[in-house]
């Protein structure tokens, strides 16, 4: 637990800066934190964020139309806090902030991150970045865009209370929010399962096109950059896709890709009960949860999905083993 008081003593600047291809969670986070310290810390001169684009449902949030583009991320701050991001690659161009940052707070909850900063706050059993900021503020000074944004973080990495990352603590941290007068179902609504024509027609386009593998135990699917261009889609209208896949009968691994450029894919792996997803997602330089990671590889794609599936293959051979020598 880190005390905001004591690490913003002396301080006149702070920046806050998360992920790329900022979340919920990570835009929940960072605009929590931002509200609060620019309600409650006058003494701060400047509290910036540095986000890449956020989507347009995340726009309802107070002030989001201050979060200011990672590609202008510099200068000097007093106080940089990175966000929801496991390790200082992740935070793309708005990295150039930990160079000169007189001190920088981590706080996330990626069990992936190795831990950087003078000040961590890492917690891999919280649901949530937006769960651990609402840790360290004050309840009482928790005025509803606070809560909006901190609400729309834990709802949103919990699949809506949904996943095994969220505990009873969560609930009730979440209950607590929902007393801070917000439209708590609209934002559920509004920012998580609303969909655009667009993004419910690839979806579409990606389930009819998805391919089983390892006896079904393993969902595929890849989008081709020719494909996102046709539809006229960007990677924010591929959120949710390689979660409706892990909603199969019999699947253990969803796995989904879309080409960045050429031989370049991002994945996206989400698993059921049993394979460890972060390991393997670390395994080829990304990193996540132990139910939700993600990496860039690079190869042609039947290597690359080759690869993955050899991973995953072997964590299901050792699970397997271990089931039958305790049977
Ligand atoms: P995604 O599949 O992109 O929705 O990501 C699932 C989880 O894995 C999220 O918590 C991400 O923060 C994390 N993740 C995704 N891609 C990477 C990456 N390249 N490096 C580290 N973590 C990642
Ligand atoms: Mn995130
Ligand atoms: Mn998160």
């Amino acid at each position: 637990m880190i005390n905001l008081q004591n690490e913003l003593a002396g301080a006149n600047s702070v920046a806050i800066a998360g992920h790329v291809r900022p979340d919920g969670d990570c835009v929940g986070s960072c605009m929590g934190l931002a509200l609060y310290l620019r309600k409650y810390f006058p003494e701060l001169q400047r509290t910036e964020v540095y986000l890449e684009s956020i989507p347009e449902s995340f726009h309802f949030l107070k002030d989001s139309d201050t979060i200011r583009d990672s590609s202008e991320a510099s200068g000097a701050y007093d106080v940089v806090f990175v966000l929801d991001c496991g390790d200082r690659e992740r935070l793309g161009d708005s990295a150039v902030l930990l160079d000169n940052a007189k001190k920088v707070v981590c706080i996330d909850h990626h069990i992936s991150n190795k831990g950087f900063g003078e000040v961590q706050y890492i917690e891999p059993q919280a649901s949530s970045t937006s769960e651990l900021i609402y840790l360290i503020l004050d309840e009482e000074k928790i005025d509803t865009p606070i809560a909006e944004a901190l609400y729309m973080g834990i709802a949103h990495d919990t699949g809506v209370f949904q996943y095994s990352n969220c505990t009873r603590r969560t609930m009730e941290i979440a209950g607590l929010l929902m007393e801070k007068g917000i439209d708590f179902s609209g934002i559920v609504d509004r920012t998580f399962f609303q969909k655009t024509y667009i993004q419910n027609q690839i979806l579409g386009r990606a389930l009819l096109e998805s391919m089983m593998l390892l006896d079904g135990k393993c969902i595929i699917s890849a989008i081709r950059k020719k494909d996102m261009e046709f539809y006229g889609a960007g990677p924010k209208d591929l959120e949710g896709i390689v979660s409706q896949m892990r909603y199969t009968t019999g699947v253990e691994v969803a796995m989904f890709l879309y080409e960045t450029s050429i031989q370049e894919y991002k994945v996206s792996l989400r698993s059921n009960n049993i394979v460890d997803v972060s390991k393997i997602a670390s395994y080829f330089g990304g990193g996540g949860h132990v139910r939700a990671a993600g990496c860039t590889m690079q190869g042609n794609i039947h290597d690359v999905i080759n690869n993955l599936t050899r991973h995953i293959e072997k964590q299901l051979e050792e699970a397997e083993e271990k089931q039958t020598l305790k049977g």
